[in-house]
């Protein structure tokens, strides 16, 4: 089963998935493979050296968009594809949605293009459930200024247009696929946000 974790900066993703594999780690125990983007992979990682040096400031957005591909494509080779064949739960922070939003969306490819191009590297591949952790972009854009000062890359962007295109796109894409992807109000307190992602997971695989 693939599970994967989506939504803007700011919305605490991260830190709601290292807090639910802390509660499912007992329940599911060896079955359980907890990844993100590029997974630690050696040629997945120097790709996304490239993509987040700060020195790369003439990089092109589709340039960027194959990119996240091409480490999309190898981390799924190496990690989450053999996971998935051994029955294993993966948890991935992160995926194509990801893609649809930040280069499809945030730098205005377009939605179309960037799903034929991951379509490509995925081969289809697709989570069984994603929970997109919602929160308004002002408050997100406040959170990562409080928080996250001190790791700049190239990809951090102060601007709120932008981060209203990413929203918006995931507002898009959950409405589209409310099958696949639930969404998690990510403004509630920390506690409550956990509760409910834990909720939405359970509810799906009870087992
Ligand atoms: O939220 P996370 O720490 O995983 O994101 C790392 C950075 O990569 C963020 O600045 C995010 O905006 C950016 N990103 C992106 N395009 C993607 C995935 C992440 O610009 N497809
Ligand atoms: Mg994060």
């Amino acid at each position: 089963i693939f599970i994967t974790f989506e939504g803007p900066d700011g919305a605490g993703k991260t830190s709601v998935l290292n807090e639910i594999i802390t509660k499912l780690s007992a329940r599911l125990g060896p079955k359980l493979v907890v990844t993100r983007e590029p997974g630690g992979t050696q040629i997945a990682e120097a790709i996304r050296n490239v993509i987040l040096d700060t020195q790369n400031t003439e990089m092109d957005a589709r340039t960027e968009a194959l990119l996240f591909a091409a480490a999309r494509r190898q981390h799924i080779r190496e990690i989450i594809q053999p996971a998935l064949d051994e029955n294993k739960f993966v948890f991935c922070d992160r995926f194509v949605d990801s893609s649809v939003a930040y280069q499809g969306a945030g730098r205005q490819i377009g939605a179309d293009e960037v799903w034929q191009m991951n379509k490509f590297a995925t081969e289809g591949l697709m989570p069984n459930l994603t929970l997109y952790f919602d929160v308004p972009s002002e408050v997100g854009l406040a959170r990562i200024q409080n928080f996250r000062a001190d790791e700049i890359n190239r990809l951090d962007q102060a601007s709120l247009s932008f981060h209203k295109r990413v929203r918006e796109a995931y507002l898009n894409l959950q409405a589209t696929y409310p099958q696949r992807i639930i969404l998690i109000d990510a403004a509630q307190p920390f506690e409550n946000v956990v509760a409910d992602a834990l909720e939405a997971i359970i509810l799906r695989y009870p087992e």
